[in-house]
C-alpha cells in the first residue's frame, strides 16, 4: 500500500487543472486526514454528520468540508448550525432543499450546496430523477431559497464493470446539468459538475466532471 501522500500525488497528476479533488475519508480515522493534509490536500469528504463535526473539531480549521452522504432531515440542524460545512453535496429531495434553507436561514449562515441527481441502473441510490431536477428549475423553485446557494450537480454512475453503462451515465449527467442552465436563465453560479469516484473517475472528467470524490484510491479499504 503507497503511503497517502504518494496516492495523491499520483492522482492530483493526473487532473487537469480546473478540476478540484475532495478526499473522501469517511470511515477513516483523524490521523488519516492530517496526513493528507500535511501533503497539501483541503478538500474532504463525509458521509456521516457526526463524524464529519467529530473530526472538524479535531483538525485544522482551514479544511473545506464536504458532506456526500444521505443528509437525514434530523441532522440538518446540527449540520448547518455547526458552521462548519463547506459543501453539502447530497441534496436528494426539494423537502431536504427546503430544509436545509430553513434552517440556514435561523442559523443566519448561507449553505452551499449541490443537487443530487440518480441516474444510476441502482434502486437504492438517492437523488432526484433528472425529470423531476428539470421541472424544478424550470418552474424557478430555487428564486425563492432565501438561505441556500446551489453551486451545481453531483451524481454517481452505475455500480458496474459495464463501461458504456458508465460513459452513458455520466453523459446523461454532464447533460442534465447543461439543460438546467438552459431552463433557469437567471440562475446564477451552477457551475459545479461532481461526479467520479475511485475506480471511474477518469471517464467522469472525460464527460465533464470539475470535481471528483476519490477515498479508496487514497487512503484504501474502508472498515465498515
Ligand atoms: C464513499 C463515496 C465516494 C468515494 O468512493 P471511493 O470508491 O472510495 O472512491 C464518493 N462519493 C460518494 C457519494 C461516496 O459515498
Amino acid at each position: 500500500m503507497p503511503t497517502i501522500a504518494a496516492s495523491l500525488a499520483a492522482i492530483r497528476s493526473t487532473l487537469p487543472v480546473g478540476v478540484e479533488l475532495v478526499a473522501v475519508s469517511k470511515f477513516h480515522p483523524s490521523e488519516a486526514v492530517a496526513e493528507a493534509y500535511a501533503a497539501g490536500q483541503r478538500a474532504f469528504g463525509e458521509s456521516r454528520v457526526q463524524e464529519l463535526l467529530t473530526k472538524a473539531a479535531a483538525l485544522p480549521a482551514d479544511i473545506r468540508w464536504h458532506f456526500i452522504g444521505h443528509l437525514q432531515t434530523n441532522k440538518v440542524r446540527q449540520l448547518v448550525g455547526s458552521g462548519v460545512v463547506s459543501l453539502i453535496e447530497s441534496v436528494d429531495s426539494e423537502r431536504l432543499l427546503r430544509l436545509i434553507d430553513a434552517e440556514s436561514e435561523r442559523a443566519g449562515v448561507v449553505s452551499r450546496v449541490l443537487v443530487q441527481a440518480h441516474v444510476a441502473a441502482e434502486e437504492t441510490k438517492f437523488g432526484f430523477l433528472p425529470d423531476e431536477l428539470l421541472g424544478f428549475f424550470a418552474s424557478g423553485g430555487y428564486r425563492s431559497l432565501r438561505a441556500t446557494h446551489i453551486c451545481g450537480l453531483m451524481g454517481m454512475a452505475s455500480n458496474t464493470d459495464d463501461e458504456g453503462r458508465v460513459v452513458a451515465d455520466f453523459a446523461a449527467l454532464a447533460s442534465l446539468k447543461d439543460a438546467i442552465v438552459a431552463a433557469a436563465p437567471d440562475l446564477r453560479g451552477f457551475d459545479t459538475l461532481s461526479m467520479g469516484m475511485s475506480h471511474d473517475y477518469p471517464l467522469a472528467i472525460a464527460a465533464g466532471a470539475n470535481l471528483v470524490r476519490v477515498g479508496t484510491a487514497i487512503f484504501g479499504d474502508r472498515d465498515y
